[in-house]
C-alpha cells in the first residue's frame, strides 16, 4: 500500500521521483508528493489526487532543483484525501515521506504536544516526522533508532535531515522497502518496477533495517547501530514488463499474458510428466503425513483457494477449510501439527496474510506459502515456498496472478492426489498434461474476447447484479463478481445457484441482470434450472458455458461460448470472460480501469 522513493546521485531528483512514482501509482493514488534538498534547503511539493495533479502543481509553481529527495503515492489511513494530508510531512529539521500505520500515533501525538510540537495535519505519519525531530540531536542515525523503539505499527519511511544535504534515510519495519544500487546514484523504492529502469541491482532491507543512501553507496544498519553486510540481488524483470506495450490499459495487457504466466509457472515444477515440488521443500512423505489443510488469504487470492478447497477435496480427498485472513488470526483457530496452512499471497506483504502465517507457525501447523513476489516477507517466512511467475501485475484488480495462483492449487492438488493413494501416477500425468494444454486453450478464448464487449454493454446500466454457479463455477464466479465490483463500481454479489431460492431470489426483477457460469457436466442441468427460474422473473442472463452444451431458446439473453475441456479444469478457462466483461464493463462506464476508486494494490495494512 503506498509507494515511497527516494534518490541521490546525479540526476535532477524530481524528474527521478516522478518517474519512479508513476510505476508505483498502483499502490495508491490519493496524493502525491516529494521533498527534494535544493543546494540546503528541502523544497516540499504535493498535491491531493493523482500523481498528474503533482506535475501539474510543479509546472506552474516551479520545480524543485536538486540531485536528492524523497517521495510519496498515498492511500490515506489517517486523515482525507487532502493536500494538507498529503505526503511529505516535516518536523523542524526533518522531512518524511511513510508507508503503512503507527498505531500508538495517538499517545505520541499527545506526548508531542506537551512537549510544544504543533501538528499541521491529521495523519499518523507526522507523529512520527516530530518525534524525529524530538529525538535528533546531530546525528540522523541515532535519532531513527530511538523513534523506532518508540513507534508501533508496520511501516516503512523515507527520510531526509535538513543539515544533511544529499543523504537520504531509509527504515523498514515490517513494510517493504528496497534499496537500488547504480552508478553513482542510490534509490529507495516500495517496489522493484520503480527503479527498474535505472538500476536491477537492490538490496533488500529487513525488518529493523535502516539505510543510509549516497550517491557513492549506500551502508545499512540494524537499530543497535551495527553495520550490516547485505547480499545484492539482481531483478530478473525486464523494463518492458511494466509498460502497456501498446494495450489500452496495464488490466487487458496482464489478462492476454495468462496463458505464457501458466507455462513459466508449471513447466519448472513438473518432472517426468509428474508434478515436483521437491525444489519447493513439499515432499510426498510430508503430503502423505497431513491431516487437514487450511488455506488463508485476502481477496482475490482467498478466491484462488477456494477453488483449490473444491479441486484438492474433489482429487485428493483432504479436508480443505478456506479462511479469510483477517478473520483467521483473531478467530483462536484450532491448528495442529498435522495441519498445513497455505497462505497465498501475490504481493507476499499482505499484512492479513503474514500476521495468520505467524500465527499458524506458533501454533505447531506447517506453512505454505505460494506468492509471486520474490523475496517478500511471507516467501521467506514460510516452511514451504511455491512462487508464481505471473511478472509484475500492476493493475489493481488482479487478473494473471489470479491465474497463476489456481494453476499451483492444480498442480499441488495432482501432488497431494497422489501422495494419498486417491490416484495412479498415470492419472496424475494425464491430469499434468491436461494442465499444460491450458495456455493454448486460454489463448483461444481471448482471440474472441471481443464478443464480451456486447455482454458488458449490457451491464453498463445495471445498480446491481447477480452470478451464480454450481460447484467449480460457484467457487469461480465469486472471483467473477469481485472483478466486477472492483472496477466497475457496480454492486454484485456471487451465489450458489441451488440457494437462490432460499432468499436472495426475491431481488431478482428486470433491473437485475444475471450471469451464470455451467461448465460442469454433472451440474449442468441443474443450473440451467436455476437459470430458468431467474428468467421466470424479468432477469436479463448471461450464460457461461461450452460449445458443446446445448440449451433452448430463450433460456438466456447473451451466451458466451468456451472450448470444449476438462471440467475440473474449466475455471481456468471460465474467468478470462468473466475478466473481460468487467474489464468491458468498466471501461464503458468510463472508469480508470487500473486504479480504481479506494483500492489499492499490496495491502499492507490491517
Ligand atoms: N498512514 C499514512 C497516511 O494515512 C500513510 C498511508 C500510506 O501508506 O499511504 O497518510
Amino acid at each position: 500500500m503506498c509507494g515511497i522513493v527516494g534518490y541521490v546521485g546525479h540526476r535532477n531528483c524530481a524528474d527521478v521521483l516522478v518517474d519512479a512514482l508513476t510505476k508505483l501509482e498502483y499502490r495508491g493514488y490519493d496524493s502525491a508528493g516529494i521533498a527534494v534538498f535544493e543546494k540546503e534547503e528541502i523544497k516540499v511539493c504535493k498535491s491531493k489526487g493523482r500523481l498528474a495533479n503533482l506535475t501539474q502543481k510543479m509546472e506552474t509553481e516551479g520545480k524543485p532543483n536538486g540531485v536528492a529527495g524523497i517521495g510519496h503515492t498515498r492511500w490515506a489511513t489517517h486523515g482525507e484525501p487532502s493536500d494538507l494530508n498529503s505526503h511529505p510531512h516535516s518536523g523542524d529539521r526533518v522531512t518524511i515521506v511513510h508507508n503503512g500505520i503507527i498505531e500508538n500515533y495517538k499517545r505520541l501525538k499527545e506526548f508531542l504536544i506537551s512537549e510544544g510540537k504543533e501538528f499541521k495535519s491529521e495523519t499518523d505519519t507526522e507523529v512520527a516526522a516530530q518525534l524525529l525531530d524530538f529525538y535528533y540531536r546531530g546525528d540522523p542515525v541515532e535519532a531513527i533508532v530511538q523513534t523506532m523503539h518508540e513507534l508501533e505499527g508496520s511501516f516503512a519511511l523515507g527520510i531526509v535531515f535538513a543539515d544533511f544535504p544529499d543523504i537520504v534515510f531509509a527504515v523498514r519495519c515490517e513494510s517493504p522497502l528496497i534499496v537500488g544500487v547504480g552508478e553513482n546514484e542510490s534509490f529507495i523504492a516500495s517496489d522493484v518496477p520503480a527503479i527498474i529502469q535505472y538500476t536491477k541491482d537492490y538490496y533488500l532491507l529487513e525488518h529493523d533495517e535502516i539505510a543510509v543512501l549516497t550517491p557513492y553507496g549506500t551502508k545499512i544498519y540494524d537499530t543497535h547501530y551495527n553495520k550490516l553486510e547485505k547480499e545484492l540481488k539482481t531483478a530478473d524483470w525486464d523494463v518492458d514488463a511494466i509498460g502497456k506495450q501498446g494495450y489500452a490499459h496495464f488490466m487487458l495487457k496482464e489478462i492476454h499474458e495468462q496463458p505464457e504466466a501458466i507455462r513459466k509457472t508449471i513447466a519448472p515444477r513438473i518432472t517426468d510428466g509428474l508434478p515436483d515440488l521437491a525444489e519447493c521443500n513439499i515432499t510426498l512423505d510430508y503430503l502423505r503425513s497431513l491431516d487437514r489443510i487450511f488455506i488463508v488469504a485476502c481477496g482475490t487470492a482467498m478466491h484462488a483457494g477456494i477453488v483449490g478447497k473444491y479441486v484438492m477435496e474433489k482429487i485428493a480427498r483432504v479436508p480443505v477449510i478456506v479462511d479469510i485472513a483477517s478473520e483467521f488470526r483473531y478467530r483462536d483457530p484450532i491448528l495442529s501439527e498435522k495441519d498445513l496452512v497455505i497462505i497465498i499471497s501475490q504481493s507476499g506483504e499482505t499484512a492479513d496474510s503474514k500476521a495468520a502465517m505467524e500465527l499458524a507457525q506458533q501454533r505447531g501447523a506447517k506453512t505454505l506459502a505460494i506468492v509471486n513476489a520474490m523475496g517478500s516477507s511471507i516467501a521467506r517466512g514460510a516452511d514451504m515456498l511455491i512462487y508464481t511467475h505471473a511478472g509484475p501485475e500492476i493493475a489493481v484488480a488482479s487478473t494473471k496472478a489470479y491465474m497463476v495462483q489456481i494453476a499451483v492449487m492444480y498442480l499441488f492438488s495432482f501432488q497431494l492426489a497422489l501422495a494419498k493413494g486417491k490416484i495412479s501416477e498415470d492419472e496424475c500425468r494425464t491430469l499434468v498434461k491436461q494442465l499444460e494444454e491450458t495456455p493454448d486453450k486460454i489463448a483461444e478464448i481471448l482471440e474472441h474476447k471481443e464478443s464480451t464487449q456486447q455482454i458488458a454493454a449490457s451491464l453498463v446500466a445495471a445498480d446491481s447484479l447477480l452470478y451464480i454457479g454450481r460447484g467449480l463455477d460457484y467457487a469461480l464466479s465469486m472471483e467473477g463478481s469481485l472483478k466486477l465490483k472492483e472496477i466497475s463500481y457496480i454492486h454484485s454479489e456471487s451465489y450458489a445457484a441451488g440457494e437462490l431460492k432460499h432468499g436472495t431470489i426475491s431481488l431478482i426483477t428486470e433491473q437485475m441482470p444475471v450471469i451464470a457460469i455451467a461448465t460442469q457436466q454433472d451440474l449442468f442441468d441443474k443450473t440451467v434450472s436455476n437459470i430458468k427460474e431467474v428468467k421466470a422473473r424479468g432477469a436479463c442472463v448471461t450464460l457461461v458455458c461450452t460449445e458443446k452444451h446445448s440449451v433452448e431458446e430463450g433460456v438466456a439473453d447473451f451466451r458466451f461460448n468456451l472450448p470444449e475441456f476438462y471440467d475440473l479444469l474449466m475455471p481456468m478457462l471460465a474467468v478470462v470472460p468473466l475478466q473481460l466483461i468487467a474489464y468491458y464493463t468498466s471501461v464503458l462506464r468510463g472508469n480508470d480501469v487500473d486504479k480504481p476508486r479506494n483500492l489499492a494494490k499490496s495491502v499492507t495494512v490491517e
